[in-house]
């Protein structure tokens, strides 16, 4: 049996590493799905040395790549990483790459959905529409590099429903259903979900390339 390939997840954010597991496991298991059997994706917890990235880029992929290029440059092995936020369409896109820090302060996703709430009150139900985007990228030690973005549109409630999912998740509902992405069950979420379609169509590089 050949050894594991050590993949590096770019991220301390344990939820994060659980919830792309799941996903590339669910996209392996389809018929037909890429052979990730050789893949071990490990946390950057495992390399306590790796500093944070700041994220200084200008679009998903950028802020993703940023983070992908630098985790592989210093542990020399494939890293893969990702960025993403939600994009509301009366505010011409944002909070876009600022969805993390929307109301000032980084990770704070109470204050954040509170400040987005209020900014579109007024705003009638027809022109609520959003979507959520991710930029999923795997950079090599030797330089290669590939981002692919997937995106779910939907629209904003104006009050919380469930408990299920992260940050924006309670008042984002996603076109097609009746539930929120924090009502839907986690595998429905990432079969749907702006994540599980940009590393489904990563986990296709991955195991071409890795
Ligand atoms: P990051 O990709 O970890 O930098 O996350 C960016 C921010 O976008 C998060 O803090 C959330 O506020 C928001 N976000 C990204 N993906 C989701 C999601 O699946 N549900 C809800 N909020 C999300």
């Amino acid at each position: 049996m050949t050894e594991p390939v050590k993949v590096v997840l770019a991220t301390r954010n344990t939820h994060k590493l659980g919830e792309l597991q799941a996903i590339l496991a669910a996209v392996a298991a389809r018929p037909g799905g890429p052979d990730l059997s050789r893949i071990a994706l490990v946390g950057a917890n495992e390399f306590p040395d790796l500093p944070d990235v700041v994220e200084s880029g200008l679009t998903f992929a950028a802020n993703a790549l940023l983070k992908a290029v630098d985790a592989a440059e210093r542990t020399g092995l494939p890293a893969i990483a990702d960025d993403s936020g939600i994009c509301v369409d009366v505010l011409n896109g944002m909070p876009g790459i600022f969805s993390a820090r929307w109301g000032g302060k980084h990770g704070a996703d109470a204050a954040n959905l509170d400040l987005l709430l209020a900014q579109v009150g007024d705003i009638a139900d027809e022109h609520r529409g959003a979507q959520f985007v991710c930029a999923a990228a795997l950079a090599l030690p030797d330089g290669t590099q590939i981002v692919r973005e997937g995106t779910v549109r939907g629209r904003l409630l104006r009050e919380r429903r469930g408990e299920g999912g992260f940050g924006y998740d309670p008042v984002f509902l996603p076109d097609g259903f009746d539930r929120t992405t924090a009502e839907l069950t986690a595998a429905e979420k990432n079969s749907i979900s702006h994540r599980g379609r940009a590393f489904e169509a990563l986990a296709a590089d991955l195991a071409a390339l890795v």
